[in-house]
């Protein structure tokens, strides 16, 4: 069993009491798994019938979310097409309770890697816009890669502090999710870092840090919106006191629920989710600012020899070209990449593939052994003419190729080959 630290045992036990010992003998149970269909590419019901991984019953929460067992979750084809994510169970009862609704402006404001993210996009169905925002540099390039991999075509991913965040976004979201940075007590069976790191200090640092992000989220909901605020902690200075405290300086926001999963009782590492609606304050408009509509020469011509799928609002930022969507500035680029014009020639973005429908491309349907070879990084033979392709495996896109002489090139970005 891990050696946990003994002041948050004591505190455990001073708070479980008679439920105390029924907790400690958890952490000799090996640690739950999760993954979430991705309803943006398939539904649940085709998902439990093609799963590359054994599914074990589904979780309460989240409808479209599964307990799973081995060890390779993520090290699969099915993975590699973003038809799941792989993600801890419990994590899964936050974004239900946004009650996301058609059109609306969702901010996920620590958002990295992208589970509750992913998640988010599944509710919305591509209507309204997404900001997924991560503050940390290398963390916010895997959550845009995620988001790119789940085929997101309604998110704008930044990487700015809450703090510059709200300076520009004053009551523009109707739901915001804080899913803040925690002392990690229910990651203690996943992550030896998290057991190393913790301290009763370092849970003090944590409050701190968690009330400042939530000044920031108040700032940017609208009047009327809902704030989710979620942790993976159970100490109470980051949880229920840290809400109590809001609430106090807030008291135009109403509690509406505040729930605490522990792992003793139910299947599942520990999360804690707080709902809280603003019941005072402005909505913001939606942006007027102009959009710059692209030189598409280039991109008309890539379009009418190898995709079909219609982008109404393409525009050029850069050298690169993006399909935005409505009332979104440019400058954001909230929607997908659809490529780059290099010397004068268009080449398609990872993003584009990955976000296609089956009647949108050409494909170059590979069997499962090519499909690994691509993902690998590999060029394979092929029987097609020259030109772009994108690669499917059971016609869900991986990446592109493109096919010169009977040899498919690999296009795959580097950073995403196994
Ligand atoms: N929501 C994510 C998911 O479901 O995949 C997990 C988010 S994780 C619990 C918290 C995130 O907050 C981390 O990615 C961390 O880098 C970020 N973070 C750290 N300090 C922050 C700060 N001061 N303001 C905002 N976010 C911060």
């Amino acid at each position: 069993m891990i050696d946990l630290p003994k002041d948050f045992l004591e505190r455990m036990k001073g708070e479980l009491g008679a439920d105390y010992e029924d907790f400690l003998s958890g952490y000799a149970r090996p640690a739950e798994k999760g993954v979430r269909a991705n309803t943006l590419k398939l539904s649940t019901e085709d998902f439990e019938k093609l799963a590359p991984v054994e599914l074990d019953g589904k979780t309460v929460w989240e409808k479209n979310g599964f307990y799973a067992k081995g060890e390779s979750l993520g090290k699969t084809v099915y993975h590699a097409a973003g038809l799941y994510y792989v993600q801890e169970p419990s994590a899964m009862c936050a974004v239900p309770e946004l009650e996301i609704k058609a059109g609306e402006r969702v901010l996920d404001l620590c958002a990295a890697p992208g589970g509750k993210s992913t998640q988010i996009a599944q509710y919305m169905q591509g209507e309204g816009v997404l900001v997924a925002n991560e503050i940390d540099f290398k963390r916010y390039t895997v959550l845009k890669s995620n988001i790119e991999r789940f085929g997101v075509k309604n998110a704008a991913v930044t990487c700015q502090s809450p703090e510059n965040l709200a300076a520009f976004y004053k009551n523009y979201f109707d739901k915001i999710l804080v899913d803040a940075p925690c002392s990690g007590e229910g990651m203690f069976k996943k992550e030896e870092a998290a057991v190393r790191e913790w301290s009763l200090k370092a849970v003090q640092a944590c409050a701190a840090r968690q009330a400042k992000i939530l000044e920031s989220a108040h700032e940017m909901l609208s009047g009327g919106g809902r704030l989710v605020y979620s942790t993976c902690t159970f100490a109470p200075e980051e949880d229920e006191l840290q809400i109590e405290n809001f609430l106090s300086l807030h008291p135009e926001y109403k509690l509406l629920k505040m729930k605490k999963l522990l792992p003793h009782k139910m299947r599942g590492e520990g999360h804690f989710c707080a709902v809280l609606q603003k019941t005072a304050g402005e909505r913001a408009e939606d942006f007027r600012l102009k959009t710059v509509k692209a030189d598409r020469k280039e991109f008309d011509e890539f379009k009418n020899g190898v995709i079909f799928a219609d982008f109404k609002n393409v525009v050029k930022v850069g050298d690169g070209v993006y399909s935005v969507i409505d009332n979104f500035p440019a400058e954001f680029k909230a929607g997908v990449k659809i490529g780059e014009v290099k010397n004068g020639r268009f080449e398609p973005a990872h993003a584009l593939a990955m976000s296609l429908k089956p009647n949108e491309f050409h494909g170059l349907e590979v069997n499962a052994e090519t499909a690994v070879k691509y993902l690998r990084g590999l060029t394979f033979d092929c029987n097609e003419e020259n030109g772009w392709r994108v690669v499917t495996f059971n016609r869900y896109p991986l990446g592109w190729c493109k096919a010169v002489n009977g040899v498919a090139k690999n296009h795959l970005p580097k950073g995403l080959r196994i």
